[in-house]
């Protein structure tokens, strides 16, 4: 589309006319699109200059010719003078339309125009379609200060805006767009970003905001999006009984029945709740998540150097809180303890879930028939640097793929405790399942404890000593 036309369809201001050319050119959008519109009406200008000049003198020599012939070409001639002038009279008015009112120098135009509205001049501009006067001082400053209230609740240091739109202004957007367009979102960005960051004292950061404005500045309704904060540690669970994460009461999936007396829990508490508790009451979060990297049975201790972890705290008013007292909070509880702490970002979440890190166990091995020193050594060789293949235990397959895993045992040490019992120690792949390599789980495992002692073994106790991620690795 030509610049007339487009201003004939859309009387879009200097700003937006601008704004379909904003690659090119390093300057404002105003200033680029007023330059357009005005090189556009001095050449239509010119042009027409030169066509009135035409017309006249054709107009002046009509009246000496006598040839009929003659005289009719003449007329073509003034005729198609005529339409071609009043076709930039058009264009010309399209322009003045979309605010370039410079042109109302020229006295004919101003006689058309004032011919259609005789109203005052500057409301012969039309508005603009496209902004909508969004960036007028009062929007800007309404939209702001409306801001400015909300964010009041929050601690942040880093902010960005974004822009939602209309789906009538997304429409004309598509049907406007020239190859070198910004969307009006992001001019809109960048000057409630500027006004914003002069009220707040705080900086704009595209890649980790703590909090997104989102502004739609036509209706004037504003979102906060508040970005969670990550908190990782390490933690030791020393009491037995108490599941990882917090569990629904399976009978009444949480609502809360006589079953659970009521607290929609399947377990009294939980690793998480103990650990999320006292954070989510500095931090004044909506919500929290809690991910460890994997996790141990509810009757096994986590100890050693601890599990990491990582608590993801959603919409915090609070962003900066002092760890050291809050993992003094959690370490008072006596079932669990936390270590290392430091703030994260969201990329330690997905770390943590999918490194499979190798672990060291202590386990109480309980056999069928009494087991000899010689047994207990030959079996420590023997699952030295040993592969096993592990079927989908039969406890978990109601929630696990059915699949043949391969892993291995590195290190074994072990000590009798009884005639019948002993303490294994293994160092091994994360992912293997301890008690049924004792145990066998019907032939699922293999080899497993019992397979190489030939007598029934069960896992009595079971300890996570240690996980070894990559900064405790072992070797
Ligand atoms: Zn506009
Ligand atoms: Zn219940």
């Amino acid at each position: 589309m030509n610049t007339t036309n487009i201003l004939k369809k859309y009387p879009l201001c200097h700003r937006c006319f601008g704004r379909l050319y904003a690659k090119l050119l390093h300057t404002s959008n105003y200033e680029r699109g007023k330059s357009l519109k005005i090189a556009k009406a001095i050449e239509l200008e010119s042009k027409l200059r030169i066509l009135m000049e035409n017309y006249n003198n054709k107009l002046n020599n009509k009246k000496e010719e006598n040839n009929e012939e003659l005289k009719e070409l003449e007329n073509n001639g003034i005729k198609g003078l005529k339409s071609e002038i009043s076709e930039i009279k058009e264009q010309l008015k399209y322009l003045y339309k979309s605010g370039l009112t410079e042109i109302k120098l020229m006295d004919i135009l101003e006689e058309e125009i004032s011919e259609e509205i005789d109203e005052k001049k500057e409301e012969n501009v039309e508005p603009c379609p496209w902004c909508k006067n969004i960036f007028d001082k009062e929007n800007l400053e309404i939209i702001s200060e409306k801001v400015m209230s909300l964010l009041n609740d929050y601690e942040y240091e880093k902010f960005l805006v974004g822009t939602m739109l209309p789906k009538s202004i997304k429409q004309l957007e598509k049907e406007l767009e020239t190859p070198y367009m910004e969307s009006i979102r992001q001019e809109f960005n960048r000057i409630m970003g500027k006004i914003l960051v002069e009220k707040t004292g705080k900086i704009v950061d595209k890649i980790s905001p703590d909090i997104v404005v989102m502004i739609n500045p036509y209706n004037k309704k504003i979102k906060l999006q508040v970005n969670p904060i990550f908190i990782k540690g390490r933690y030791k669970k020393l009491e037995r009984g108490i599941p990882q994460t917090h569990w629904p009461c399976r009978n009444c999936k949480g609502k809360g029945c006589e079953k659970c007396n009521y607290t929609g829990k399947q377990y009294p508490t939980s690793v998480e709740e103990i650990i999320a508790e006292p954070f989510m009451k500095v931090f004044k979060g909506a919500d929290e998540a809690f991910h460890g990297a994997g996790r141990e049975d509810i009757d096994v201790r986590m100890l050693g150097n601890g599990r990491p972890f990582v608590l993801q705290i959603k919409e915090p008013k609070i962003r900066k809180a002092d760890l050291e007292k809050l993992k003094e909070e959690v370490n008072k509880s006596g079932k669990v303890e936390i270590l290392d702490l430091d703030y994260g970002v969201r990329k330690d979440v997905v770390f943590f879930k999918n490194e499979p890190h190798k672990k060291t166990y202590l386990a109480v091995v309980e056999c069928e028939e009494e087991i000899s020193d010689d047994e207990i050594s030959e079996l420590v060789n023997k699952l030295e640097n040993l592969t096993i293949n592990q079927r989908t235990p039969i406890r978990v397959s109601h929630r696990r793929a059915d699949l043949v895993r391969v892993r291995k045992v590195y290190k074994a040490d072990a000590k009798r405790i009884d005639a019948k019992t002993f303490e294994l120690t293994l160092y091994c792949d994360g992912g293997l399942y301890i008690k049924e390599l004792i145990s066998g789980d019907e032939g699922r495992t293999s080899p497993s404890v019992s397979e190489l002692l030939n007598k029934k073994c069960i896992c009595k106790m079971l300890d996570v000593l240690n996980v070894h991620d990559i900064e405790n690795e072992e070797n």
